[in-house]
């Protein structure tokens, strides 16, 4: 379906619970109870082949959480741009943000049917601060920085935490992955920071990597891991904070449970890194 397809058709005609989508699947592996056959079914083929799946994903979590905590109580950020938003769970970015700042105003995008039936969910923010939700592909930057409930919401002549966690390992090589993360970097004010989670397949074993590989071309959503070269080429010209790049479970961990989950049990790179 097409971005303008999209925008054009009602909700359930949108709704496809035949076919696995990316934020019902994760809330699947999260164990939550918004997710279809399809969903699961592609979920459990993923997690055949990469048991510790509901593991990364967790982790996953939990890092949104550590970097949200960290930017708005140590970098003092009050906006977020969190664009892959997922179905509203547990620490969601605008109550981790709050809960530090009620003042923080976070905008969500995501360009999942369900996700914008729980919308409301999602903008149930502090008095003192402000959510909107902006129902957009993220394949489509130009758009979603046009959107008049953005300007309403974030102030673009202060600093914003664009966070795109879990969402970049879906837009495939010919969907410009790199100029997407360029044109949304470019409109960031200096001193935004830029947040970044995706899969990879560099700790996998060749057997793993060949069984994900043939789920990810029986099923959908497509994904498309990356290296750590290729995921640093999201952070080209940016300032990378200590620790660098790491394993998504390893990422100012230190108050966490010890010992960490190894990183061939979570497969994934993260990373926060400033705009000079
Ligand atoms: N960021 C959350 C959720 C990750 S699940 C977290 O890390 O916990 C991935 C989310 O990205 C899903 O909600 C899915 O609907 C959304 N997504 C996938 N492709 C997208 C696209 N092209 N544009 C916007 N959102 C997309």
């Amino acid at each position: 379906m097409t971005g303008s397809t999209q925008e054009s058709s009602s909700l359930s005609s949108r709704l496809d619970t035949s076919v696995a989508h990316s934020a019902r699947r994760y809330d699947y592996w999260l164990g939550g109870k918004d997710n279809f056959a399809a969903d699961r079914e592609s979920g459990d083929a993923i997690a055949a082949a990469f048991p510790t799946i509901r593991l990364a994903v967790r982790e996953n979590r939990a890092f949104l959480r550590r970097a949200v905590a960290v930017l708005a109580e140590e970098a003092g950020i009050r906006q977020f741009l969190d664009i892959g938003t997922g179905l509203p769970t547990a620490n969601n970015t605008h109550q981790v943000a709050q809960a530090i700042a009620p003042q923080s105003r976070i905008v969500y995008v995501d360009n999942d049917p369900l996700v914008l039936v729980h919308a409301r969910a999602l903008l149930t923010s502090a008095a003192e601060g402000a959510t909107a939700y902006i129902d957009a592909d993220l394949r489509e930057p130009a758009k979603i920085l046009n959107d008049p409930e953005l300007h309403r919401t974030l102030d673009f002549s202060q600093p914003v935490a664009l966070m795109l966690v879990a969402v970049m390992h879906f837009i495939l090589d010919e969907d410009d992955p790199y100029g997407i993360v360029r044109r949304l970097v470019e409109a960031l004010p200096r001193g935004s920071y830029l947040v970044v989670a995706q899969a990879t397949y560099d700790p996998l074993p060749p057997d793993t990597v060949a069984a994900l590989e043939a789920a990810n071309a029986r099923g959908n959503p497509k994904s498309r891991p990356r290296s750590r070269a290729e995921f640093a080429r999201f952070f080209e010209g940016l300032d990378i904070l200590p620790p660098g790049i790491v394993s998504v479970a390893e990422w100012r961990a230190d108050n966490e449970s010890q010992p960490r989950p190894s990183f061939v049990d979570i497969s994934g790179y993260a990373a926060v890194a400033q705009i000079p």
